[in-house]
């Protein structure tokens, strides 16, 4: 058991500098844990293209005064349109009314740009010991301890693994897992771009037979787009084709959407292959735990994989906050959060299925539902997942 010594400070050590590792350090810090964040990578170099960090996150970020100054980064959501391959429109969903509601914005963002604003709010008092693979983590007597592969090793009173996909963390705490594949692949970008349906913070969801594209605003006349298609699943983790091909998959889509694609060079253009893992009912042991992917990778049907990740590192926090025992502190924060995300992991995984469906039939149905499903059963579907759920 690992117990706080009144007068004492305790050490958090966080495995991984992603979303969900820099807000933990940041929140814990604010409730009076010290963090040593150890991150892989020899650089934080911005990198990476958009994402939209929902309702939730941006609620949790506030109560520890992580402020994404829109103005300055990002765009907040207006508009999110669901349309056909023509960009015919199918529904309008009402994700401003409810972050209107909330009193907290949705909000389209670079990745850099995120990890600006978290690197800013983490401050330079212990940096990020960057080059710092983990390697090996073993409970001892009053903590846990970390080696890593250059063979430097560290000490803390709990160690939160938030090391993404492929966690070591979890790696140890479960042993070999193999990832679950639908069989697509996503391309993304970000492009500097107009176009007269590129509106103010726009989300406009486009979808075809077996492939979707996603064009969103992230402020300062840039364009964040995706795009899936289905594929053998080697094929979609393998991929290496070019833009022609990807041009190709969207020709005869909406004009936005061969457009954005014209205009990107194609080195701008990533791919990653869709994939998850089943929810894992168990994050942690001891001193150890899990957060965002490492605990909980899901599709990106919701958009909330950061958001989750975000949620996870205020809510663990919360729980570490004012307890004696911390692997109680850490056992209090999986409760907390495991049926919210199991939710939004099995609800990722479905949407996605109906998404990426090339079948005439169920795609008619899945186009009536959302053409018709009554505005206040989609506007109550949306808040449970978008309401910060401390
Ligand atoms: C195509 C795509 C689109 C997405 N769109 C959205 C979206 O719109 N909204 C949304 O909320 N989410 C979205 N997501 C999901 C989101 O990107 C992830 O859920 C989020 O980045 C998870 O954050 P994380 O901090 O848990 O992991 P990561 O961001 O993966 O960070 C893990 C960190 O750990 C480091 N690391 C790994 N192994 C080790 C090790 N052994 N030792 C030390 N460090 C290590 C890595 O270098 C990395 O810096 C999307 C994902 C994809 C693939």
């Amino acid at each position: 058991m690992t117990r706080a010594t009144a007068g004492n400070k305790h050490k958090a050590i966080i495995i991984g500098a992603g979303i969900g590792g820099l807000t933990a350090a940041v929140a814990l810090r604010r409730v009076g844990i010290d963090v040593e964040v150890y991150e892989r990578a020899s650089v934080l170099r911005p990198a990476g293209t958009g994402l939209s960090l929902m309702s939730n996150a941006i609620s949790a970020l506030g109560l520890h005064g992580i402020d994404l100054e829109l103005e300055r980064r990002g765009r907040a959501i207006e508009t999110f349109q669901l349309c056909d391959s023509l960009g015919r429109p199918v529904r309008k969903l009402p994700l401003k009314e409810i972050s209107d509601h909330l009193g907290a914005p949705s909000v389209n963002i670079h990745r850099a740009d995120l990890q600006g604003a978290l690197l800013e709010a983490y401050g330079d008092e212990a940096p990020v010991q960057l080059g710092a693979s983990a390697m090996h983590i073993r409970p001892v007597a009053g903590g846990v301890r970390v080696r890593f592969t250059d063979g430097r090793e560290a000490h803390g009173d709990v160690l939160i693994g938030a090391d993404g996909f492929h966690s070591v963390v979890r790696h140890q705490l479960v042993g070999s897992e193999k990832p679950r594949e639908p069989g697509y692949v996503c391309w993304l970008a970000v492009v500097s771009f107009s176009h007269s349906q590129f509106t103010n913070g726009c989300v406009r969801h486009y979808w075809g037979p077996g492939q979707r594209f996603g064009l969103v605003d992230i402020g300062h006349g840039r364009a964040y787009w995706w795009g899936t298609r289905n594929m053998s699943a080697a094929a979609a983790r393998g991929w290496n084709g070019g833009k022609d091909e990807i041009a190709r998959a969207f020709a005869g889509w909406a004009d936005e959407v061969q457009e954005a694609i014209r205009v990107t060079p194609e080195e701008a253009i990533i791919s990653v292959p869709a994939q998850d893992r089943p929810f894992l009912e168990r994050w942690g042991e001891g001193p150890i735990t899990l957060l965002g992917d490492a605990a909980h990778p899901m599709l990106t049907s919701l958009g909330q994989g950061a958001g989750t990740a975000v949620e996870d590192a205020v809510v663990l926090a919360r729980s570490l906050a004012s307890v004696t025992d911390l692997s109680q502190g850490l056992r209090d924060y999986e409760a907390r959060r495991r049926a919210r995300v199991r939710r939004m992991v099995q609800l990722s995984h479905r949407l996605s299925q109906i998404e990426q469906d090339e079948r005439r039939l169920p795609r008619m149905v899945r186009d009536a539902y959302f053409r018709w499903v009554p505005m206040p059963l989609l506007y109550r579907q949306n808040l449970s997942l978008l309401a910060y759920a401390s």
